[in-house]
């Protein structure tokens, strides 16, 4: 059996690294928060001091972190995790970050003979419970292949996307249009409401029509269209408004890297950024966009 270190068990990274423990990998977990390291250890994570400490013995080590800054601070410099890992050891970094962190990080374990694997993850925390989430991994072939058993206990599909940096990129090549399709989703169906139109009706000819699209079929943004939706919760639990802001600037900022031209993924940068000024609204689940083009009661 493989032993994992996992460090950031968080939102995603608690739940995920529950469903290792449940498939029979010993797992020792570490995070700066306690309240989260004494969740992962009623869920059969081992609870480790340091971060350090978590990787002694480990044989796979994940990350889960909020930041390209937390994951280069993590792993590199003369302080950095790298330096106490041998060989060996296999390295995934789930976290969303900018391709050119997880570039990085890949290269300077490479230099050290140690596999490494850019692996954000599409799904949420929903699909991290299930265990479905989509891996999209960047890097060599071959540390993909030996990744492949440890991410299918957390998920459902697993894409090799290209070398190192290409997960991240896939993951906000996916994230950007989510944002576009979202944010139509919510302007037609409210120019239907306004014209007379049920939400539930329009949803349901346009989900045969040629408007089809996943916002609209499976998360639609409009209350009360669909159950077990954001939008039938008041938008809350969900993909947060701040963390689609977060995708969104790594999207503009890799377009200016690539010289690419993003117009419509500006334009949804530019609508969150409006709606998610608001602190109540970034909170709030992504869908609830729908709010910037529903009209007060009475007008
Ligand atoms: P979170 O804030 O809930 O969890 C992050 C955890 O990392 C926290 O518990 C924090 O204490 C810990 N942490 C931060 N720096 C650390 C360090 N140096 N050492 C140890 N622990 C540290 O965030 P989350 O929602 O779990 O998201 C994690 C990553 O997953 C982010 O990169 C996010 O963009 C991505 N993601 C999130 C979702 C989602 O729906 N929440 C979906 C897809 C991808």
């Amino acid at each position: 059996m493989e032993n994992i270190a996992f460090i950031g068990l968080g939102n995603m990274g608690g739940p995920m690294a529950a469903n290792l423990v449940e498939k029979g990998f010993s797992v020792t977990a570490f995070d700066l928060s306690g309240a989260v390291l004494d969740k992962a250890v009623a869920a059969g994570c081992r609870k480790a001091a340091s971060a350090e400490a978590a990787i002694a013995g480990a044989d796979v080590v994940v990350s889960m972190l909020p930041s390209g800054e937390a994951v280069r601070s993590l792993y590199l410099g003369v302080h950095g995790l790298l330096q106490a890992m041998g060989p060996e050891v296999l390295l995934i970094d789930c976290s969303t970050i900018a391709a050119d962190d997880a570039r990085q990080v890949i290269a300077a374990a490479g230099e050290r003979g140690i596999d490494a694997l850019d692996a954000p993850v599409s799904g949420g925390t929903a699909a991290a419970a299930a265990g479905t989430l989509s891996f999209m991994c960047g890097g060599e072939a071959a540390a993909v292949e030996r990744a492949r058993p440890v991410l299918a206990a957390m998920g459902a599909n697993i894409f090799h996307a290209g070398p190192a940096g290409s997960g991240q990129v896939a993951k906000i090549c996916n994230n950007m249009l989510l944002a576009i399709h979202m944010i139509g989703t919510a302007e037609a169906l409210q120019l239907g409401v306004d014209n007379g139109l049920d939400p539930n009706v329009l949803s349901q000819i346009m989900g045969a029509s040629s408007g089809g699209n996943w916002s609209l079929e499976k998360y639609n943004p409009y209350p009360g269209v669909m159950e077990n939706v954001p939008a039938s919760r008041n938008y809350e639990g969900g993909f947060s408004v701040a963390l689609m802001l977060k995708d969104l600037g790594l999207a503009m900022d890799t377009a200016a890297g690539s010289a690419s031209s993003t117009p419509l993924g500006a334009l949804a940068k530019n609508l969150y950024q409006l709606h998610g000024g608001d602190p109540i609204n970034s909170a709030l689940d992504f869908s609830s966009i729908q709010n910037l083009f529903r009209r007060p009661v009475g007008n």
